[in-house]
């Protein structure tokens, strides 16, 4: 086993331990690559969301947010080229019958990118034998990844219909009710986040591929001449996101598709890869410039003008989009890899019962609970006003109380699960109403009035 291999295992170890990530349906033996998010993890996908949110949505004037159906005409889906092209090339193995990805085993097989991150996979799969037994593989055959569904009592063509394979196209069947309502110019943008749902061939990696995710997309719409330079805008702005939420520069890189990578509506299109511990540089992020295939395809296909009249110059045009496109658990896996770490035993007097600690370093922005509440000891007292404690900072911060184990072994489930706060009171707290707030990374310990301490974090978690 190397050491990137039994990084994930730790990490999904983790997850599933501490209560961020379970495997679907698990008392029923699990559901192929889906999974259910914990306590903790509901936490920390929420925290993504609303980071995300603020950054695209409310720190702008310029993007509005919508939260459109999962199920929708199934116009929509021919319209935007889903039903034709939406597929992914699938090929057999002959001898051990298992399914892969053609363009995965190329991408497998090419070279490591150059420096400017560019890598054109090799062209041919014939060259290419199956990765588990060897065996011959069949020529690849187009797999339509949009997953089928029936509306209504009866089941036939007529009430078939899609689950969303994307977000965006919600977004675009949307863009004139926005104009009309919210009364916006180009440039403008709409963003969404919700479920989208795809019949992967070949899912896995804990989350970083399932059938069901959650994405979050926004929808520039610009004037045709402009793709460029907004291009290159949002692409700093998505880098710019993911490092402020202390993604290391060594972690990330971009990558451009080349032309036969590049999915059936854009025009140009660049990943945020991030370095993964199963196989190398994967997909984090999407930043793509998709032209104006899809306001135009809707507009042929519903019959409705979506062009768009500038009220300045009267010209009369189709807006082109630049999309950025996320996934949650994708953007979750690439933290809980980044922050994790292990580090000499470093908490409470009884070190040399463990070895190596773990401390997860997510930003705080992020860590699914702000501040845990720990009492020295179990004595009625002490656990009186730490339950006081965090009855007091419950409405202001995800909390968690923790009396039971010795005062080290509970700083490091803290640790583990990355909050950044623990607040300790002891046998001195009962006489100078003050307690100690440890902080996760430095350690630092600050004696606080206990009155002070939602002030205290409030001056803390003042970004937030
Ligand atoms: P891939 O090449 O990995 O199949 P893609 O290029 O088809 O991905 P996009 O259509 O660009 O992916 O989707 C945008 C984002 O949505 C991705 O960057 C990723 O974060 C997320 N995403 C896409 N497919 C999945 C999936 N099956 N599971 C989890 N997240 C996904």
């Amino acid at each position: 086993m190397n050491n990137k291999q039994s990084l994930m295992e730790k990490i999904e170890s983790l997850a599933k331990r501490r209560g961020f990530i379970f495997q679907s349906s698990e008392i029923y033996g699990g559901f192929g690559s889906s999974y259910d998010y914990g306590p903790l993890g509901v936490e920390l996908a929420n925290n993504i969301k609303r980071q995300w949110w603020r950054s695209m949505v409310q720190m702008r004037l310029d993007v509005f947010g919508l939260d459109s159906a999962i199920i929708m005409h199934p116009k929509v889906w021919e319209a935007s080229g889903h039903v034709e092209s939406f597929s992914d090339p699938l090929v057999d193995c002959k001898q051990c019958k298992r399914r892969f990805r053609a363009d995965h085993l190329l991408e497998a097989s090419s070279a490591k990118p150059d420096l400017d991150g560019h890598r054109e996979p090799p062209k041919n799969i014939a060259d290419i034998v199956c990765p588990e037994c060897g065996g011959e593989l069949t020529q690849p055959r187009n797999f339509n990844l949009l997953m089928k569904t029936f509306v209504g009592a009866v089941e036939d063509g007529t009430s078939q219909t899609y689950l969303r394979g994307e977000t965006c196209q919600g977004i675009y069947v949307n863009y004139q009710n926005i104009i009309d309502s919210s009364r916006v110019k180009i440039p403008f943008g709409i963003a969404q986040i919700g479920k989208a749902f795809r019949n992967e061939i070949t899912p896995g990696n804990f989350i970083f591929r399932t059938r069901e995710f959650e994405q979050m997309e926004m929808q520039y719409f610009i004037h045709p001449r402009e793709a460029d330079k907004w291009l290159k805008y949002w692409k700093g702005e998505r880098e710019k996101w993911y490092k402020d939420l202390g993604l290391k520069d060594s972690f990330l890189q971009w990558r451009e598709h080349g032309e036969q990578e590049r999915a059936h509506y854009a025009r140009a299109a660049w990943d945020i890869e991030f370095d993964s511990p199963f196989g190398g540089w994967k997909e984090l992020a999407g930043v793509h410039d998709r032209g104006d295939w899809d306001l135009s395809r809707h507009e042929k296909f519903s019959g409705v003008d979506l062009k768009y009249l500038d009220p300045e110059t009267k010209e009369k045009y189709t807006p082109r989009i630049i999309e950025t496109s996320d996934g949650v658990s994708r953007a979750m896996l690439a933290f809980l890899i980044n922050g994790y770490e292990e580090v000499d035993a470093r908490s409470g007097d009884d070190q040399s019962k463990h070895g190596k600690e773990v401390v997860l370093r997510l930003d705080k922005r992020l860590a699914p609970i702000k501040v845990a509440v720990l009492p020295l000891s179990k004595k009625t007292n002490l656990e009186t006003m730490a339950r006081n404690i965090q009855k007091e900072l419950a409405p202001y911060y995800m909390s968690q109380y923790d009396s039971s184990a010795s005062i080290g072994k509970r700083y490091r489930r803290q640790d583990e699960i990355g909050t950044p706060y623990c607040v300790t009171v002891d046998f001195d707290s009962l006489a100078d109403k003050k307690a100690t707030v440890r902080e996760r990374d430095t350690m630092k310990q600050d004696r606080i009035d206990i009155v002070d301490l939602k002030s205290y974090l409030d001056k803390k978690y003042s970004n937030v």
